[in-house]
């Protein structure tokens, strides 16, 4: 049989594995159930399909998307791999087909859509082979806190027990805590070996800052100055975005505006001017990023704080692409907690409102619904943010269904005879040739589009002249209905009878609130910021020092050139911790990183007074720095070991072995 070594080369024709592809492979290999956590593009496909070539019997690995199934296959196929797939493409025959020539031993891995095991004919066939290894690709999809939930993933538990249980291998992208946690669960995996690698993206620098409004705009202005090439700035709002892009303006760097809000055509438009690098710079709400590859961006600077560590690094992250060196700069302040705070109060509308809402829908006694979540709120008195929310999660629940977006049309009705009409707007070209455009069309249900393309018009020119032909009594004019309908598709039950799980829509709220927390602690605590991230996202065994972001840097503000001449004088930092190691020395574990911050920056001197500690000699040493620096170097000592501090409440900070040492020498 083949080693490792020689299925990477001779089978696989690649010539190294990607940092812990190897501990993988051999994890499955010896039995053991296996968490993968890679990001796309990592190499995930390689720690299934290689063990696959090398256990005894089957593996079968579940993928939810019926698309790349195929293309997967033809890969393997192309280098001779005993591969094949099922799913809903085939019909029975050909299903069990495949499965006996499995049985045969032709096929080692057979990629299955999760949908398949509903089928009891199916299970029976399943069984006839013998199963090694279970590979649940994309197992992210298996949880509900993600963003990708299948229901259908939700049995593989059951599956998992129903094939023997086979050594179990999960993988996926997303790296949140509680989603890896999920998929353990619902997996049910035994004290499975937990991979989490490649999320680090060294050519990038982390810098974060807590600045008042005005403070804001002007370390914005200086680093887009200073920044050459393009970027993304995010802000939280779509208002936000026309007053930023409005102030770049005024300081002379060109950017475009993108938001949600605009129509499709216009967004297009606009995401292409940036991508080409004629506009360096787009400001954006969240709205915009999904799917973009520009390769060459500088830098990402958030305006605002998003809503939580995995938006940051997903947003943060589409900076250098390239692998260059570029920027990720967080600007933070109380407003931006504010901000999300009320985002997620419109995401989790009170269940008062969602009731109200509820038996408004259905008062209306209809089934299919035309009217906007502007007109709904507007009769229940609920904010629009606030019933489209409740709409998703009917929509969720299955009461009921947004209809796909249909072409907008309108409906004018005549008021006056032709010839009146014609000489009321003579001198006004636009309206004359509207008119006459409108006498020719059937006058119910006209294309919007077909109107605009005709006329040459934009909407705005159509609105325009539409008002002022009703203003002058020619015509009537329903508008266009720009939202997207919603179809009613279960009937009504008292509202016990619901059947949506509030407790758990309440601890997603909850949960939402604590994402916002973590994200703000990654601003105010001063510890390396990217160990803090990755740390977060469960990657262990990362340096406490990264030397590429503000913490480790000791630096105020973001450095844009890449030239050490910029750094503050090491000398002047070493003379700082010299002075911080003997205050600590001397007042060994009795206070806590606050305390000693204010009496060597000299500040809160009332509350110091009272302790007796302005009478130190330590009082104001290092009086030139702020109290922000000094508690950053504090942190800086504790990350490099010269300082710790005890656990719990009230921690206190003492001086360590080699913080003894280093005032020695
Ligand atoms: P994922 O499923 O994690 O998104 P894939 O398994 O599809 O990623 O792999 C992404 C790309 O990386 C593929 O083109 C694959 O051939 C390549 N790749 C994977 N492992 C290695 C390796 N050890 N050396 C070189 N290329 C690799
Ligand atoms: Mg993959």
């Amino acid at each position: 049989m083949k080693t490792i070594d020689e299925l990477l080369t001779n089978t696989f024709k690649l010539s190294d594995f990607r940092p812990s592809q190897r501990e993988i492979v051999e994890s499955a290999m010896q039995g053991r159930d296996t968490v993968v956590v890679m990001p796309t593009g990592g190499g995930k496909s390689l720690c299934y399909q290689l063990p696959a070539l090398m256990l005894p019997g089957v593996t079968l690995i579940i993928s939810p998307l019926i698309a790349l199934m195929k293309d997967q296959v033809d890969a393997l196929q192309k280098l001779c791999l005993p591969a094949t797939y099922i799913n809903s493409t085939l019909n029975m025959d050909e299903c069990q087909n495949r499965i006996n020539l499995a049985r045969q031993g032709e096929f080692k891995i057979i990629y299955i859509a999760p949908e398949r095991f509903y089928s009891e004919n199916f299970m029976k066939l399943i069984n006839q082979i013998s199963i090694s290894m279970l590979a649940v690709d994309e197992a992210h999809c298996i949880s509900q806190w993600g963003h990708d939930f299948r229901p259908s993933y939700l049995k593989l538990g059951k599956i998992i027990e129903m094939t023997g249980r086979p050594v179990v291998m999960a993988l996926t992208a997303t790296a949140t805590p509680e989603v890896r946690e999920d998929i353990i669960h619902q997996l049910n995996l035994n004290d499975p070996k937990i991979f989490i690698t490649g999320f680090d993206r060294p050519n990038l620098k982390y810098f974060a800052l807590e600045l008042d409004e005005q403070a804001k705009k002007n370390e914005m202005i200086r680093i887009l100055s200073a920044v050459k090439g393009s970027g993304i700035v995010y802000v939280a709002t779509q208002r936000s975005v026309a007053e930023i892009t409005e102030l770049l303006d005024e300081h002379k760097l060109p950017a475009v505006g993108y938001h949600g809000g605009m129509d499709k055509e216009e967004r297009h438009q606009r995401q292409q001017e940036w991508i080409s690098g004629m506009v360096p710079i787009v400001v954006a709400t969240n709205a915009f990023g999904m799917g973009i590859d520009k390769r060459n961006v500088r830098f990402v600077l958030h305006f605002n704080m998003p809503g939580s560590i995995e938006a940051y690094y997903q947003e943060a992250g589409r900076a250098g692409r390239d692998g260059l060196t570029s920027y990720c700069v967080l600007l933070y302040n109380y407003h931006d907690r504010k901000i999300q705070e009320f985002f997620i109060e419109n995401n989790y509308p009170p269940e008062s409102s969602l009731r109200k809402i509820y038996k408004f829908l259905f008062d209306l006694d209809q089934r299919d619904i035309y009217l906007t979540y502007q007109q709904i709120g507007e009769a229940c008195d609920i904010n629009e943010l606030m019933v489209a929310a409740a709409v998703k999660l009917f929509e969720q629940y299955k009461i009921l269904q947004r209809m796909q977006k249909r072409p907008v049309t309108y409906r004018v009705y005549f008021l006056l005879g032709r010839r009146e009409a014609e000489k009321l707007v003579k001198r006004a070209p636009n309206q004359l040739q509207l008119l006459q455009y409108l006498r020719l069309k059937d006058m119910q249900n006209i294309l919007l589009e077909d109107t605009l393309r005709t006329l040459n018009y934009s909407q705005e020119q159509f609105r325009n002249s539409m008002r002022e032909l009703v203003q002058k009594g020619i015509l009537d004019y329903t508008p266009p209905f720009r939202g997207r309908g919603i179809k009613i598709i279960s009937p009504r039950v008292p509202w016990q009878q619901i059947g949506i799980d509030f407790a758990l829509y309440e601890r997603r709220k909850a949960r939402q609130v604590e994402k916002v927390d973590e994200l703000e602690k990654y601003v105010q605590t001063k510890i390396c910021r990217r160990h803090y991230i990755l740390k977060y996202f469960g990657e262990n065994h990362i340096n406490s020092n990264c030397h590429a972001c503000d913490v480790c840097l000791d630096w105020q503000s973001p450095q844009i050139q890449e030239t050490t001449t910029n750094e503050r004088s090491p000398f002047r930092k070493t003379d700082n911790m010299y002075t911080v190691l003997t205050c600590v020395q001397h007042f060994n574990f009795r206070y806590g990183i606050t305390t000693f911050a204010d009496l060597l920056s000299g500040n809160s001197r009332q509350r110091l007074q009272k302790m007796g500690l302005t009478e130190s000699p330590f009082w104001g040493a290092l009086k030139r720095s702020r109290k922000n620096a000094v508690i950053r170097l504090l942190h800086l000592m504790l990350n490099r070991d010269l300082l710790a501090q005890t656990e719990g409440r009230y921690p206190v900070l003492g001086i360590t072995k080699s913080g003894q040492k280093y005032l020695k020498s």
